[in-house]
């Protein structure tokens, strides 16, 4: 993909996904959830996991930001239903690497290759990252905790 077709395509899914946030709700029977802040833009989310064994078998999420906060966050609950923690981990690692340009096999990144897009708006890259430190933060623990990209 070129760069100016990688760049459309960003453009579109963050737009899309900031209009309507897939999975942009309250989880009353979550079993972990982490509280997320940037404070360089003003955004805040809360992750919500509901995990089964090592299964994530639903994540929302529910918070305030920037279009690029909203859309990574609805990327990755997308991304992420069904999952087992180790596999959640290992997209954790690879989102990370793209967004902070580290050269990555992103053919199993599937839609989540997009976000690679965010590495043209250097000052956007923790809007984007929000999300996914907070759900790494959300699988670790086991009580409500808060993270800051600060
Ligand atoms: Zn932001």
């Amino acid at each position: 993909m070129s760069n100016a077709d990688l760049r459309d395509l960003y453009q579109e899914v963050i737009m899309d996904h900031n209009k309507k946030p897939r999975n942009f709700r309250d989880m009353t029977n979550a079993n972990h959830l982490a509280h997320g802040n940037n404070p360089l833009c003003g955004d805040t989310l809360v992750v919500f996991l509901k995990l089964n064994g090592d299964v994530i078998e639903d994540v929302s999420f529910q918070g305030s930001g920037c279009a690029i906060s909203v859309a990574s966050a609805s990327l990755m609950t997308e991304a992420l239903k069904g999952k087992t923690l180790a596999e959640a981990e290992t997209l954790y690692e690879l989102v990370h690497k793209q967004m902070t340009g580290e050269e990555i096999d992103s053919s199993s990144l599937g839609k989540l290759a997009v976000l690679s897009g965010v590495k043209e708006f250097p000052a956007r890259v923790k809007c984007a990252t929000l999300s996914w430190h907070t759900l790494h933060a959300a699988m670790d623990s086991d009580h409500d905790i808060s993270v800051s990209t600060e």
